[in-house]
């Protein structure tokens, strides 16, 4: 795409959204229901009403996906059309085009404040899968949990771990999320008593989304798997830490991970991100045929973390990136097929906690924390461990390089009481 593009809406130089992002999202208005939206700066355009004035017509497509409240129709359309909407996006907001931009009329009902609108969940969600791809948070929880000499399983570097997870309860950001409760031992020589989670954690992720079906049987190979991802996310996988060790031996995580995961509304395209690709860390031993990629897998995607305490200010508390990841979204999704299991468009593949190397970079209270060793010190005065009623959780991720930014806007929750 080209730089320096400017639009004829404003768009601040620290936005998210420039005119070179056009990311997808579904909104609805006080009285319409949802439908298909992109972003530039502060305002949001209506697909469905670019569509019904002929803006598409000619790129050859069915327009009725953009009357639809999830993107799954329009995924499945495939990059090609992706790539035409959104290039035609790009013109009809480009400053030299004067059409829209001087058609009073229409342009106020195409684009309406980020204010005026509701974000609902962008994709209906078939199936969540959640890798463990940071090779810093595999560490980190086996120094803390196992042996520090040997933190890493036998298998962490031979494969993408990962477990299927649960997609009923994932929800889109500003969806608050009571504390969960379940069996815990608070003591682990007493049996386990009924109450509500007190080690209540976040987990950093980014989530990538795919745009395409598979056959049962078949795999998709470490080289093609991009062309089966429509584009990246940001996701918070709360955890309770308490429920998670008591009941994950021997099948793994269940309930610790299934009141509510948090997905941000804009799924950002993977050619959106193009320009900051980079290279991933060497893996060593080399990895099996099936999971080798060539190139720049990996994104320079920086990821903070803000936890603000009911009526007070937001503090930092890390600050990550998504190129840490050893195990890198192509090869996440070959390994997801190498059996033969099929997938479909709009399933949701989350990476894992993404930490980085240092104390300030780590994608979860468990690790800040160390493991309850060490308080998180907040700006208020007061200091945390894991979370507590009525703290928000935020995320921001965006990629900055030669003055242009792509962001993700915000993934936000609010932690309410136990039920
Ligand atoms: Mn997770």
């Amino acid at each position: 795409m080209n730089k320096n593009i400017k639009s004829w809406i404003p768009v601040a130089k620290d936005s998210d959204f420039p005119i070179e992002n056009i990311p997808f999202g579904i909104f609805k208005t006080k009285m319409g229901d949802g439908r298909c939206g992109t972003r530039i700066g502060n305002k949001i355009v209506d697909l469905s009403l670019l569509a019904e004035n002929n803006y598409f017509d000619d790129l050859n497509f069915d327009v009725s996906v953009f009357y639809e409240d999830k993107l799954n129709s329009f995924m499945e359309l495939g990059k090609d059309i992706c790539r035409k909407v959104r290039t035609r996006i790009v013109e009809i907001f480009t400053i030299e085009n004067e059409d829209l931009q001087h058609n009073a009329i229409l342009r106020s009902q195409v684009l309406f404040d980020i204010d005026e609108v509701e974000m609902l969940l962008p994709v209906r969600i078939g199936d969540y899968t959640d890798f463990y791809s940071s090779i810093e948070h595999a560490t980190n929880v086996g120094i803390m949990f196992r042996n520090p000499n040997n933190a890493l399983l036998p298998n962490w570097r031979h494969l993408p771990i990962g477990y299927h997870g649960r997609s009923s309860s994932i929800v889109v950001s500003g969806t608050n999320i009571h504390r969960p409760k379940g069996q815990i031992k608070p003591k682990d020589e007493d049996p386990p008593i009924f109450a509500a989670s007190r080690l209540l954690d976040i987990e950093l992720e980014m989530a990538f989304i795919t745009n395409k079906s598979t056959n049962l049987g078949e795999s998709i190979s470490a080289n093609e798997a991009e062309e089966y991802i429509f584009g990246l996310s940001i996701f918070n996988d709360l955890s309770a830490r308490d429920i998670q060790k008591w009941e994950y031996v021997p099948l793994g995580p269940f309930l610790g991970k299934n009141f509510g995961s948090i997905l941000s509304p804009w799924i950002i395209t993977l050619d959106a991100l193009e320009p900051f690709r980079v290279i991933g860390p060497k893996q060593e031993p080399p990895v099996l045929p099936y999971l080798q990629t060539k190139g720049k897998r990996n994104f320079d995607i920086k990821l903070e973390v803000y936890l603000q305490p009911e009526g007070k200010k937001a503090n930092l508390i890390s600050q990550s990136n998504h190129k840490y990841l050893y195990w890198n979204i192509a090869q996440q999704l070959a390994h997801q097929t190498v059996n033969g299991c099929n997938i479909n468009s709009g399933d949701l593949y989350a990476s894992g906690t993404i930490s980085g190397p240092t104390e300030d970079s780590y994608g979860s209270l468990l690790e800040l924390c160390w493991s309850g060793k060490k308080e998180i010190k907040l700006n208020d005065g007061s200091t945390r461990k894991f979370l507590e009623d009525y703290d928000t959780i935020i995320i921001k991720a965006y990629a900055e390089k030669n003055g242009l930014r792509i962001g993700f806007g915000e993934n936000i929750t609010k932690i309410l009481p136990a039920k």
